[in-house]
C-alpha cells in the first residue's frame, strides 16, 4: 500500500519513539491525517534518575517542545484496546480512533513486586516525571533512602541522593551493581565505586517484605536484616507496556513480536518502535531483541515510519548499535553495542598509575565467540 493525502496514520506512545516516528512521517512526505495519542506530553525521561532528583533541572528543564512538524497530538489520552482487523484504537474515554497505518510505541511500565503499596507516601517507582518530582519532593525530608534495584536507573538515583548529603543503600539480587546491563566484571568495579562514594550496598540480597512503621519504612531482606528508611525507590525494572494489545491477537510476549523491518507480524499496517518492540537486529543475530536506550527508540521511530510508508515495497532490515552513557556521581560509562552478561571480558586499565581499577580509567571489550564485539568505558572525571 502506498500513503496519501486520504489516509491516516495512528501512532501510540508519546515517548521518543513516538515523536520520532511522527516527524518522520511528515519528513518522508507523508500528507495524510496523523494522529498521536499519549497519556503524556513529551519529556526527556533519562532525566528523571538525574537532573531532576539532584535539583539541577526544574519541570520546565525537561519538557520537550511541541513538535514543529504538523499533527494533531491528543494528550492524556490512553489507548486501551486495539482491533487490528476492523483497524481500530480505542482509548479510555471510549472514543474509537480508525487508522490506515498504526505505530505502536507504548514503551515500558515499572515492574513492581508484587503487594507492595507503591504510591504510598516514601514509596516510590521511578519511571516517570511525575515519579521523579514526588521523589525529590519528598527527599528534602528524607535522611535515608534505601534504593531497590541496582541496574541503571537504581544508581544514578542513589548518586543523586548521596549528592544532596543522604544516606542511600541500594538492595539488589545480583552479586554486583548493573549485572543485567555490563555482567559482572564491569558490574563488580561499579559497585567498589559506589561503595567508595559512601553508598552502601546489599548484594545478592532480596526484599521479603516491605511495611510501614511509625513515619518510615521497614524492609526485610531475605536473611532476615532489617534496614529502615524514610524514603523507598522502586528501580526494578520495566516491562513492556502492552496491556491495551491483550485481545488484539498480536504476539505481545515480551513486546510486540516484529518482522527484521518493525512491522508487527501477523497483521498489516502495523508497526512498531522503541522499547515495545521485540525484532531480530540482524546487526547482532536472528535473536528477537528488545532495546530499552534512548537513542535506539528514536532510531527506530524514525526506521518504522520509513517501514510504514514502504508498505510491502522491499526495505533494508533496520539494524542498530546500542549504546548509552550514565553519569553515577564521578564516574562516567560510556556502553556501546549488544552487552552480554555472560560474554568475556577483558579489562585495560587506561591509567595505569592509578591504583584502584574504575578510578584508573576502563576500557572494557566484551568478546563473543572469541571475537571482540562491544565495548565499555568507565572512569572517573577528575572532578573532585
Ligand atoms: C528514570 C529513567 C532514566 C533513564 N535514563 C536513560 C539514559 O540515561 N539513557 C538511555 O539511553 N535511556 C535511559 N532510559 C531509558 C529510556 O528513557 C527509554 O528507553 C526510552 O524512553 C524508550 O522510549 P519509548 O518511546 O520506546 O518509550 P517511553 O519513553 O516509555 O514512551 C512511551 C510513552 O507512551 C505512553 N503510553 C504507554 N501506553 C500507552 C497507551 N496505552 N496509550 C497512550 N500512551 C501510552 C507512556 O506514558 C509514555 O509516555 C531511562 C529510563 C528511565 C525510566
Amino acid at each position: 500500500m502506498r500513503y496519501d493525502w486520504r489516509d491516516r496514520i495512528l501512532v501510540v506512545g508519546t515517548g521518543p519513539a513516538g515523536m520520532a516516528a511522527a516527524d518522520e512521517l511528515r519528513r518522508l512526505g507523508f500528507t495524510g491525517q496523523l494522529t498521536v495519542l499519549g497519556d503524556e506530553a513529551p519529556y526527556d525521561r533519562p532525566a528523571c534518575s538525574k537532573g531532576v532528583l539532584s535539583g539541577h533541572q526544574k519541570l520546565s528543564d525537561v519538557r520537550l517542545p511541541a513538535p514543529e512538524a504538523p499533527m494533531d497530538l491528543r494528550l492524556g489520552r490512553r489507548a486501551v484496546d486495539l482491533d487490528p482487523v476492523r483497524r481500530v484504537v480505542v482509548t479510555g474515554d471510549g472514543d474509537g480512533y480508525g487508522y490506515d497505518g498504526l505505530v505502536i510505541a507504548s514503551g515500558a511500565a515499572p515492574v513492581v513486586p508484587a503487594g507492595w503499596p507503591v504510591g504510598e507516601p516514601g514509596l516510590h517507582t521511578l519511571h516517570t516525571l511525575d515519579d521523579a518530582w514526588a521523589v525529590r519532593q519528598e527527599l528534602y525530608r528524607a535522611e535515608r533512602v534505601a534504593i531497590v534495584g541496582g541496574g541503571l536507573t537504581g544508581c544514578e538515583a542513589a548518586n543523586a541522593v548521596r549528592g544532596l548529603a543522604r544516606e542511600a543503600v541500594i538492595i539488589d539480587s545480583k552479586p554486583c551493581l548493573l549485572y543485567r546491563a555490563l555482567g559482572e566484571t564491569v558490574g563488580t568495579l561499579v559497585a567498589r565505586a559506589h561503595e567508595d562514594a559512601g553508598i552502601a550496598t546489599r548484594l545478592g540480597r532480596r526484599v521479603a517484605e516491605v511495611e510501614r512503621r511509625r513515619n518510615r519504612w521497614r524492609l526485610t531482606l531475605d536473611d532476615g536484616e532489617c534496614l529502615s528508611a524514610d524514603l523507598v525507590l522502586v528501580t526494578a525494572g520495566e516491562r513492556p507496556d502492552t496491556s491495551w494489545l491483550a485481545s488484539s491477537g498480536l504476539d505481545v510476549r515480551d513486546g510486540v513480536r516484529c518482522d527484521e523491518h518493525l512491522r508487527a507480524r501477523g497483521t498489516d499496517g502495523v508497526v512498531a518502535a522503541g522499547v515495545v518492540a521485540r525484532w531480530p537486529n540482524l546487526r547482532f543475530g536472528p535473536d528477537s531483541v528488545r532495546c530499552g536506550q534512548w537513542i535506539a527508540a528514536m532510531e527506530q521511530g524514525r526506521a518504522a515510519a520509513a517501514a510504514l510508508l514502504a508498505g510491502d515495497r522491499p526495505t533494508p532490515p533496520v539494524t542498530l548499535l546500542p549504546r548509552f552513557w550514565s553519569q553515577q556521581g564521578d564516574l562516567r560509562i560510556q556502553a556501546c553495542g549488544e552487552l552480554s552478561p555472560r560474554a568475556d571480558v577483558a579489562l585495560t586499565r587506561l591509567r595505569p598509575g592509578r591504583a584502584d581499577a574504575a578510578r584508573s580509567g576502563v576500557l572494557a571489550m566484551f568478546y563473543r565467540h572469541g571475537r571482540p564485539a562491544e565495548y565499555v568505558t568507565g572512569e572517573y572525571a577528575y572532578t573532585r
